[in-house]
């Protein structure tokens, strides 16, 4: 995910857009306050992205190590050729895996970083962590496997789970390696394969690569003075030392814990945590949106009932509704600019209900205050969740509000606010992620040698999101100029049948490669900046990963978006003109 986020599911979760409930001036008042409090950020924090790192080698290297699979299995290197190779090993990967072994692709191999299946939810197991995008629709291949979430909102154990159960079922344990990192993957045009080479000392050589190393994946650590000098215990949330907290974190009973970061990560774990420390600090420089989370068991008459196709049927609506909310050619006499600032007037309308279901929640009212976010729905992430706000009402749960600030440095004791030193026990990092880098722990050379990265520095260049031109068989999943979806799954649904269509095609038809025309991927490069929509949008939300921290971004460095219906559309003509778009060789 990247910045631009459209404003479709936003206005579709706000309910109706348009009818105002305040003068106009009360709207400019507010944001008002959200340009304050966006400049605030900004001023404290010029260096952007910058202020983060997720280098994290050397002191910082623990931060990284996986705690979930014990110690690395010995094995020997592997050097032998598949016909298709994935990098990572979540959703997408099992996803597009999954259409490929319907089109009869029997040589398919995950290479993954973690010890099984499964990517986000691999590494994510701390506690609280959920989906809070409805499973019905979460979960891909349903209709494949005839399982069934067991709730509205499945939590991360029994996505997990799933993933492993897609994995078996389609076979795809008998070819993968975990504990594996791909370190280079590079085209060799005489023999028309990839060489992809491992932090095992692997050599495998595959026909087709996918990159589905996911959009967060790699844990990123702000960069605070003397973070390094701390004596007590800490981690990061993605590599959750249950040996240290215990299964149920029966072992913070008597632990002062702090929490840095009020993203949608520490939203789902502060619960649990604030249940169960001795005194839990939460350092907060942003607050996050937190509505109702409207979550229940599923119910087993209605599983019962339900027709084999069913979630194909449901995504399917889904698109119809999509389709519905897409911006058609202007039927009204209502201008552009007025358009505008009717959907920002309904979503400060929306913003400030959450401002008020917090003030009915948390008693004390300073409290309250602090956690109320300024700026406009969607500038990050919002979160759903019922039990973040009461914890607030705990005696042993401490709001530190940073006021944008954040923390800037931490002793051997513990982080230090305005000359105040907090004394803890277990500081934990919900500082996020890496954002959406094709070729993370990765160096992709396509033809003629070219780094993948170095042509993106001139501005990213793909078709559809999937291809760029000059890496023939190499497909890119979850990365720049591809749609949005708040189901992130849909997404990807989207981009495996396309790519299991592209290899498919080139197999029946005894090709050996497929590259992207560059006129293809020009006409692309436009219908990206032609979809960017309101300019200065980025630049008016308030920093934060979506909008690279308020760095600079080209037009073309980020989402399609046109809407997610027109994106598969796009992607169905290509499949319909495949030589219109691609360029064949055989050897
Ligand atoms: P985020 O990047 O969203 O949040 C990082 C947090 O750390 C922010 O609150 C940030 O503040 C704060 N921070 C960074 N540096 C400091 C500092 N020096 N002092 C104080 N605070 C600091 O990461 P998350 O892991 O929370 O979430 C990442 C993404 O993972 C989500 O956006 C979402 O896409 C996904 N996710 C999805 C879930 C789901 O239900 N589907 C659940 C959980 C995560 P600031 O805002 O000021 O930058």
């Amino acid at each position: 995910m990247s910045s631009n986020a459209p404003d479709k599911p936003l206005l579709a979760s706000m309910g109706a857009p348009a009818r105002e409930r305040h003068p106009q001036e009360y709207y400019e008042e507010i944001k008002k306050k959200f340009a304050e409090e966006r400049d605030l950020r900004l001023g404290y924090r010029p260096e952007g992205t910058r202020q983060f790192t997720s280098d994290l080698s050397g002191e910082f290297s623990r931060y990284e190590i996986d705690p979930y699979s014990g110690e690395i299995e010995p094995r020997a290197p592997i050097n032998d050729t598949v016909e298709c190779l994935f990098i990572g090993g979540g959703f997408s990967a099992l996803l597009t895996s999954a259409r490929l072994r319907e089109r009869g692709v029997e040589s398919i191999r995950i290479v993954e970083r973690g010890g099984d299946v499964g990517g986000t939810w691999y590494w994510n197991r701390y506690p609280g962590a959920a989906c809070d995008v409805v499973a019905y629709d979460y979960l891909p291949l349903l209709d494949e496997t005839g399982y069934v979430p067991t709730r509205h909102y499945a939590k991360a154990p029994e996505i997990f789970g799933y993933c492993q159960m897609i994995a078996k079922r389609y076979n795809l344990y008998d070819l993968a390696v975990f504990q594996t990192t791909v370190t280079s993957t590079v085209w060799d045009e005489a023999e028309k394969l990839w060489h992809v080479e491992t932090d095992r000392g692997d050599h495998m050589k595959a026909k087709f690569v996918i990159c589905a190393n996911g959009t967060l994946s790699k844990p990123k650590l702000s960069k605070i003075n003397g973070m390094e000098k701390f004596k007590g215990h800490s981690f990061h949330t993605s590599r959750w030392d249950y040996d240290y907290c215990g299964a149920n974190l029966e072992k913070l009973h008597d632990k002062v814990v702090g929490i840095i970061g009020t993203g949608a990560t520490a939203v789902q774990a502060i619960g649990g945590l604030g249940a169960n420390a001795k005194e839990l600090y939460v350092f907060q420089r942003t607050p996050s949106s937190i509505d109702v989370k409207d979550d229940w068991p599923t119910d087993e008459e209605w599983a019962k009932k339900l027709q084999p196709g069913w979630q194909a049927k449901r995504r399917e609506r889904a698109r119809l509704e999509a389709r519905r909310m897409e911006p058609r050619v202007e039927q009204t006499e209502i201008s552009r600019e007025e358009k505008i600032r009717k959907q920002e007037n309904a979503n400060i309308d929306y913003m400030m209900r959450i401002h008020k279901r917090i003030e009915e929640i948390v008693k004390d009212k300073a409290t309250a205050e602090s956690l109320k976010p300024w700026y406009m729905f969607m500038c990050k992430r919002p979160c759903f969740d019922n039990d973040y706000l009461p914890t607030y009402n705990l005696p042993t749960v401490h709001l530190i509000d940073t006021h944008g600030k954040g923390i800037n440095e931490i002793t051997e004791n513990g982080p230090v606010f305005e000359g105040k030193e907090y004394k803890l026990d277990l500081l934990i990092y919900a500082t996020g992620f890496e954002v959406q880098k094709t070729g993370i722990y990765n160096q992709i050379k396509g033809v003629g040698g070219r780094e993948l990265n170095e042509k993106y520095a001139e501005g990213i260049r793909t078709m559809v999101g999937i291809h760029s031109q000059g890496y023939p068989n190499l497909f890119i999943m979850g990365g720049y100029q591809a749609s949005f979806q708040f189901n992130l799954t849909d997404m990807l649904q989207a981009q495996g049948d396309h790519i299991a269509a592209c290899i498919d095609y080139t197999r029946r038809n005894g090709y050996d490669t497929i590259d992207v025309k560059p006129e293809s991927e020009e006409w692309w490069v436009q219908e990206v900046i032609n979809n960017r929509g309101k300019t200065s949008r980025n630049q008016e939300c308030t920093p934060g990963y979506y909008n690279f921290e308020g760095e600079f971004q080209r037009r073309q460095d980020g989402n399609y978006n046109g809407g997610f219906n027109k994106y598969c559309t796009h992607m169905e003509d290509v499949q319909a003109k495949m030589g219109d778009h691609f360029v064949f060789t055989r050897k």
